[in-house]
Parts: structure tokens; sequence; C-alpha cells
């Protein structure tokens, strides 16, 4: 395994530990209009842009046989909620050393995420360290195409950095996030969710094709070291 033309990362779940936050908020929405969302349903939720979240919440509420509000509706009772809750997401562990680590080999980075320019300016405000990665795709990027799991937000990426996406190393944490770095052509670490050694049923699909870790730092270790990784 060759050394990474560039690191792509995902922010949500993986540099910040917003998911349990984002995943709260959008019970806490649904539930006004009668639905309760089981885990299944909030995993399959993590990684994809919130309209496209609202889109697929929208279709439950329908499949449930309740009264299904427009797409507004539904995101004007959950912003203020997210706006309340995510401020206080903290970093995933070993975030700031692995970002520490790409730095220290002048390993070019992009953050590529799902997440609006606004809403990752509220998240990003309490990790200044997140500015070292400059090159960012937002969800709302007006020159990005269809979002996750479509590969069009790291295909962008790495045209920004001006590298082949074939040459990158992702680094997701969701099913969609995982679809969509694969299906540019990256080599894709898929971060664990914690507490758990072995892939969750939606993640377990994509196991033989990415490198899954249990924590950021085993990618530190290597990046650090320089060395081959023989287990890829
Ligand atoms: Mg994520």
């Amino acid at each position: 395994m060759r050394r990474p033309a560039a690191c792509l990362f995902d922010l949500d779940g993986l540099l910040l530990d917003t998911e349990p936050l984002h995943s709260a908020a959008w019970q806490q929405a649904t539930r006004q209009f009668g639905l309760d969302l089981s885990l299944d349903q909030l995993l399959a939720l993590r990684g994809r842009r919130r309209l496209d979240c609202a889109e697929q919440v929208r279709l439950w509420i329908a499949d449930a046989g309740l009264p299904v509000p427009s797409t507004p509706e539904l995101l004007a009772i959950r912003q203020p909620i997210a706006e309340q809750l995510l401020p206080s997401a903290q970093p995933i562990t070993g975030a700031f050393g692995l970002v520490a680590a790409c730095q220290l080999q002048s390993i070019p980075m992009a953050m590529v995420t799902s997440s609006s320019r606004a809403a990752v300016a509220l998240k990003e405000a309490p990790h200044p360290w997140l500015s070292a990665i400059a090159v960012r795709v937002h969800g709302d990027d007006p020159l990005l195409g269809a979002g996750k799991p479509a590969p069009d937000p790291y295909l962008l990426a790495a045209d920004r950095l001006g590298v082949q996406a074939e040459q990158c190393w992702a680094f997701e944490d969701s099913v969609a996030g995982a679809q969509s770095a694969l299906a540019a052509g990256c080599l894709v670490h898929v971060l664990l969710p914690s507490g758990m050694d072995h892939a969750p049923e939606p993640l377990k699909a994509l196991a033989t094709a990415c490198n899954m870790i249990r924590r950021l730092s085993e990618v530190t270790k290597v990046l650090a070291a320089n060395v081959s990784i023989e287990a890829f």
C-alpha cells in the first residue's frame, strides 16, 4: 500500500461525534409527526444530505399511514433542535492525531461532508484544529451533483486537490459515505461505531471492500511510520 496522494475525511461521526446528536434531532422532529424511528432507520440516515434525509423520513411517515409533512415543515421542526445540540459535539477519539499526522507528513487533506457549509460552521466553531483541513466539499456545494452515496463528493474533492481519487485514502463511518468513496475509487477506511469490534449489519456488506478500523489511531500509526499496510 503506497502513501496516499491525499486523505479525504468525512466529518460527522468520523472527525466529530455528531451522529448521536443528528439522530436525536431526527428522532425528536419525527416524533412530532407521530413516528418513532428505529435504530436501523436512524443508521440509514447517516452520511446523507439533510434534504435527502428529509425525503427519506417523509417516505417512512407515509409508509406508517400518518399525515406527511412537507419537507420545509419537517426541517423547520428539526433545525432548531439540531442547532441547539450540535455545538456540543466532541472530537472522535484519535481525530486530532490523524489530522496532525497528515500535516506532519505533508499529505494534502480535504473534508468531504454531506453537511451544508452553514452546518459545518456551527459544528466546527469549538474545534479550531479542523481549520487544518482547508479544502472542503459541502453537501450544498454549488459544483456538487449528487450527494453520498453517489461518487460525486469524493471525485470533486480529489479534483480540488489535483489528485486522482484512486490514489486517495477516504475515511468514513456510514454506509452511504463508504459507498460514495468506493464508487469514486478511493481506498476506504471505515471507522466502526465505538464499542463495536465487528461491523454492524448495514456495514457488513462493505467489509470486504473497505478497511474496517476500530480506532483512527490504527491509521495514524501507519502514516507516522510511513510503512506498507499488507493487510489491506
Ligand atoms: Mg459520517
